[in-house]
């Protein structure tokens, strides 16, 4: 019996959106990116859906990663 429990690491399975294999897996993961230039910069941290292929071999972040890194930008833009 299989007893491995990763209920901290919930992965989903999804379809690989470069190879087209069904048996991708998504997990949120930390994703930590510059943002700004010089002085100015900042490290901003966001939990994003990172999928990997295991046909492929890639690890990719789609568009949700997008939205959710721009609303990190807009809230850090705020706390100003
Ligand atoms: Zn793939």
């Amino acid at each position: 019996m299989d007893l491995t429990d990763k209920a901290e690491s919930k992965c989903v399975v999804v379809d690989c959106g470069i190879c087209g294999s069904p048996g991708a897996m998504e997990s949120i993961e930390t994703d930590n990116f510059t943002y700004g230039s010089g002085d100015d910069s900042v490290v901003l941290s966001v939990l994003v859906p990172v999928v990997s292929c295991s046909v492929c071999e890639e690890a990719y972040t789609g568009e949700a990663a997008e939205i959710i890194r721009d609303a990190a930008v807009r809230q850090h833009l705020a706390s100003l």
